[in-house]
């Protein structure tokens, strides 16, 4: 396990993010883990786990946090935020570290459209293959590996 000198990280990190409107209770995380139990991407990808990026945030640990890939990992569906036990809005607090990013050099203002893009193109997708499963006769294949492919040509 990777050994984290405190006296290295940022202190005002944790303030920075719990002033900005949304990230008002973050700090009130008791590490439960109901976030990362119901997280749809935590169960597809083995890295991601919110409970685990709160408490980075809370410790510090400013430079890990704002350039990691797994910080444009979040679908912003709202599932965790709607079950935590206090109140810790973790899709808004996701939000305000993708700011952060781009703001403090971390990632690209491109990343931060994009990643809205994709999310929008996702749920497209979604709707889609639903769609293709319930009436396989109107043939929605097509169209979805031409929006697939147009994404894969849409490179960050
Ligand atoms: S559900 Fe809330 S309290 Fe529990 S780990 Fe996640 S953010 Fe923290
Ligand atoms: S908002 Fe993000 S972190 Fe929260 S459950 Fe949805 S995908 Fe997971």
């Amino acid at each position: 396990m990777e050994k984290i000198i405190l006296s290295e990280k940022d202190p005002n990190f944790k303030n920075e993010i719990a002033s900005q409107p949304g990230a008002e209770s973050f700090m009130r995380c008791f590490t439960c883990g109901t976030c990362t139990a119901s997280c749809p991407v935590a169960e597809v990808h083995d890295e991601y786990d919110p409970r685990r990026i709160i408490r980075m945030a809370v410790l510090g640990m400013r430079e890990e946090v704002l350039s990691s890939d797994l910080l444009w990992m979040c679908s912003r569906c709202y599932t965790c935020a709607a079950l935590c036990p206090q109140n810790v809005k973790f899709t808004d607090v996701i939000s305000i570290l993708r700011d952060m990013a781009v703001k403090q050099g971390y990632a690209s203002r491109e990343r931060l459209e994009q990643a809205r893009e994709l999310d929008r193109m996702i749920q497209t997708i979604r709707c889609r293959m639903i769609d293709n499963k319930l009436h396989p006769k109107k043939k929605n294949v097509e169209e979805i590996k031409s929006i697939v492919e147009e994404e894969l040509n849409n490179k960050w």
